[in-house]
């Protein structure tokens, strides 16, 4: 088995590449990331192109998962998804500085999703938010 079905937002599921991966996640086959060598298969030239992830699920491969895009897509994409560790620069960050501090303090009695619920943003972004994976710049007490 090289593939797993998984659940997404998106009309169909993702179909995750369960064989050897990249440390970063994405599906691997020998040296190659294996979504962008789908692209290719398909007949696109990704040559200095970014292949993106409409699911942002980095280990699928369904091509209609796939599209093709620039790095400040890319970019766009994490904001909008709340991993950007651009902050306050950024005039699409959802959450402020301020904020970010505030919710580390919830984490103590709150859930990730009554969390993101108060905030209006995605469950994940609180979980990235919680890992540091997002505003991991954002340092301070939290805010009581
Ligand atoms: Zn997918």
């Amino acid at each position: 088995m090289t593939t797993a079905i998984v659940p997404t937002p998106l009309d169909t599921p993702c179909i995750e590449w369960t064989a050897a991966r990249f440390s970063d996640g994405y599906g691997r086959v020998g040296d190659r990331k294996v979504h962008r060598e789908i692209m290719k298969y398909a007949g696109h030239d990704i040559a200095g192109k970014v292949v993106r992830h409409r699911c942002d699920n980095k280990p699928c491969y369904r091509f209609n998962h796939l599209e093709i895009g620039t790095t400040a897509d890319n970019m766009a994409d994490m904001v909008r998804r709340c991993r950007s560790n651009a902050g306050n620069d950024h005039p699409r960050a959802r959450l402020s500085a301020d904020a970010v501090r505030e919710i580390r303090h919830l984490f103590a009695s709150f859930t990730h999703s009554e969390i993101a619920a108060r905030y209006g943003v995605s469950q994940s972004c609180i979980d990235h938010v919680s890992t540091g994976r997002s505003w991991g710049h954002v340092h301070g007490p939290a805010i009581a």
